[in-house]
């Protein structure tokens, strides 16, 4: 019989890995500790329209997620985004046009997370706390007192630091993942009565607080509401985890005035959120992260370099590893 798994995170790693067990005929369960999937693929939903707050986009160079990506197109759940990108340092601004594709969910990064579950089992709002060896399978206990399982196998595709709890007495797993750190970032949604009409869509900024702004309303299928997400550098985001939200608001606003060079409009719509677990501190080239012996996995960005891309090949690798022991 084909052994059953659980799949602790449904952000891109967790459902790589789900949707390529699923393809090889395993039963596989999700869990993820909010209410949906996608985990840093999120978008806010607001009455001007959706914001994505976490990814902004994606590119794609591995062969293999290539043809993923090709497949999400035809499926309709990602499209391509050509931004007018600009940059904004010490020289100031200037256009930064390359020759790069980049795509985005359609009509919200959301859209991509939603179409890979599909018709997978997810356990939503449900924080795995602990795993339990019990006649070589695993039980899955959640912050509720909940059980769950037994399981064969167990992937666990969520932040090093939120996985090390839970795999604590596996060491092959635990010491790489208490070494890898990752940082944190702030996100601004900002909604404007009227377009800002200025020459750009996005601008990759390297002086100040901020990192990246973008017009969320220029990516494929948004609606036509004048919409801007800004993020901070994992410095800035460091230096102010514990700022209250609209003070985040305040100074995000204004630097990002610094880049436009002229006095924004009041927006009509404010939001921050904290991104604790943004991106890895480090790059790693680890693939996934393997304990055989006990049947559990780790995959995630930090295992492999900090982008989507690098999210899906590992979960890819998670599944692969998990299946040559199936
Ligand atoms: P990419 O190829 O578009 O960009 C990679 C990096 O190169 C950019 O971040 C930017 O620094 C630089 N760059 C690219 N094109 C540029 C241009 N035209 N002008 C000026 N600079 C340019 O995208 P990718 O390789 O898929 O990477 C996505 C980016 O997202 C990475 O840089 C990664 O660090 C970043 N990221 C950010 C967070 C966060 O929390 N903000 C989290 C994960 C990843």
């Amino acid at each position: 019989q084909a052994p059953s798994v659980a799949i602790i995170g449904a952000g891109m790693s967790g459902l790589s890995a789900a949707t390529r067990l699923q393809q090889a005929g395993l039963q596989v369960t999700l869990f993820d500790k909010s209410r949906g999937s996608g985990g840093r693929m999120s978008s806010k939903r607001t009455d001007l329209g959706t914001f994505d707050m976490g990814t902004q986009y994606f590119t794609a160079r591995d062969p293999d997620f290539v043809a993923a990506v090709a497949q999400w197109r035809a499926e309709g759940w990602v499209a391509e985004w050509q931004p007018r990108l600009f940059r904004y340092d010490e020289q100031g601004l200037a256009a930064s046009l390359d020759q790069q594709q980049r795509f985005v969910g359609s009509p919200r990064m959301t859209a991509l997370s939603r179409g890979l579950l599909g018709n997978l089992p997810l356990h939503s709002s449900t924080r795995v706390e602990q795993l339990q060896r019990i006649d070589q399978q695993w039980q899955l206990r959640d912050s509720a007192g909940e059980q769950y399982g037994p399981f064969d196998r167990v992937i666990v595709a969520i932040p090093p630091a939120q996985a090390l709890p839970l795999i604590n007495d596996i060491t092959a797993l635990a010491a790489p993942a208490a070494r890898s750190e990752m940082e944190p970032g702030w996100a601004v949604a900002l909604g404007f009565s009227a377009p800002l009409e200025l020459p750009y869509d996005a601008v990759f900024v390297r002086q100040g607080p901020l990192d990246w702004i973008a017009r969320d309303a220029s990516k494929p299928n948004r609606g036509s509401a004048e919409t801007w997400v800004l993020q901070s550098t994992p410095s800035w985001a460091a230096a102010h985890l514990e700022s209250e939200p609209h003070a985040v608001v305040a100074e995000l606003v204004s630097a990002m005035q610094a880049v436009v060079g002229a006095p924004l409009p009041a927006p009509t719509f404010q939001h921050a959120h904290r991104w604790l677990y943004a991106r890895p501190a480090a790059l790693s080239d680890w693939g996934a992260l393997a304990a055989p012996a006990q049947g559990v996995y780790l995959c995630g960005d930090w295992c492999l370099g900090g982008r989507l891309e690098a999210a899906w090949l590992s979960g890819q690798h998670a599944a692969k590893a998990l299946l040559e022991t199936a």
